[in-house]
């Protein structure tokens, strides 16, 4: 049970990042290129290890996009701190009739340095292949432990800047390329899609009666309360100050009313930080649902924004369905 949490821990690590299936890159294709340089193999692979896969951000001298985890190497290099380097595998004690060596594509030299996330989990490998065995000079793998941290640093620069500081909700931006992907998904699909937009009442008076700080809690605080009620497909954002967003894939406008009206509860009976005694805040919610014809995610955004507008006009919190 132990090992499967830390299983699981290790793949939401691995998912946050949002990089599986995801087009080749220049600023990753250039470290494996610099990996080949330092090692000099024919094969040099950013390999991320998912559940039963791995999956190449980045490959030299490999066709495949993606191989079964279970013939991996990468995958026993996750399982260590340190580099696996298998000098010969037909000589080596666990490999020598490993499958990926007995029969296709027949590797017998293996270096791979775990990228390993700041939080200390191994989400894959930068590893160097050969068809014959070889040595690995302290230099060379020194360059590759480099190249490993750059690889994950890459990675992580690009998550903080999708992720909203304060909260971890996406930033708008974030939020608007999402959406985008998800209305085109939803149009291919012929899938349902709402948006649920809120923005907290009367914040500005938290601000001014319990401080900058405790505000900053507050809105934390009701990012959790969002997750906690949100499933893993759902996509929530922070759009600006107190006004967040929510993408429901597969729900309609009455489904996605549904889901508007548990979270107005959820965060009317909650508790969300200690100010000068408890503070508790209320949000006023519009709900807006893809029409059929539409290619955009703005006018949907547009409907759930002025349905959020008219539930504060209306008294605030509250849930109103746009049109
Ligand atoms: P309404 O019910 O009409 O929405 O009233 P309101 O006070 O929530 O709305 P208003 O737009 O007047 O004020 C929003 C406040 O949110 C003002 C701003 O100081 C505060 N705010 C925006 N961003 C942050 C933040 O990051 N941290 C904190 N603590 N406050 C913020
Ligand atoms: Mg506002
Ligand atoms: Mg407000």
């Amino acid at each position: 049970m132990a090992r499967y949490d830390a299983e699981a821990a290790r793949l939401d690590a691995l998912h946050r990042y949002d990089v599986l299936d995801s087009g080749p890159e220049e600023s990753f294709d250039r470290i494996t290129r610099l990996a080949q340089l330092a090692v000099g193999t024919p094969t040099v692979l950013i390999s991320l290890i998912d559940r039963d896969r791995q999956w190449f951000k980045s490959r030299i001298g490999l066709d495949a996009a993606e191989g079964p985890r279970a013939t991996s190497f990468c995958s026993h290099a996750i399982e260590q701190d340190t580099a696996l380097i298998v000098a010969d595998a037909l000589a080596h004690p666990t490999f020598h009739d490993h499958p990926a060596v007995l029969g296709d594509p027949h590797v017998r030299f293996y270096a791979g340095v775990p990228l390993r996330t700041p939080d200390g989990f191994n989400i894959g490998t930068l590893c160097a292949v050969d068809y014959a065995p070889r040595e690995l000079a302290p230099q060379q793998l020194a360059v590759l432990h480099d190249l490993a941290r750059l690889v994950v640093d890459e990675l992580e620069l690009r998550r903080l800047a999708t992720t909203d500081s304060l909260t971890g909700l996406l930033t708008r931006r974030a939020f608007a390329a999402e959406a985008a992907r998800e209305v085109a998904r939803a149009s291919r699909t012929g899938r349902p899609l709402a948006c649920i937009a809120f923005d907290i009442d009367h914040f500005k008076s938290i601000n001014d009666r319990h401080g900058h700080a405790a505000g900053d809690r507050v809105l934390q605080a009701v990012a959790a309360v969002c997750r906690r009620h949100l499933r893993a497909v759902d996509v929530a954002g922070r759009l600006g100050g107190e006004e967040f967003a929510i993408l429901l894939p597969e729900a309609d406008r009455a489904a996605a009313g549904e889901v508007a009206e548990r979270l107005r509860a959820a965060l009317e009976a909650a508790e969300l930080a200690q100010g000068e005694g408890a503070i508790r805040v209320t949000a006023s919610f519009g709900v807006g649902a893809l029409r059929p014809d539409e290619r955009s995610a703005d006018p949907v955004l547009e409907r759930a924004d002025a349905a959020a507008y008219a539930a504060k006009r209306e008294g605030r919190n509250r849930v109103r369905l746009g049109d």
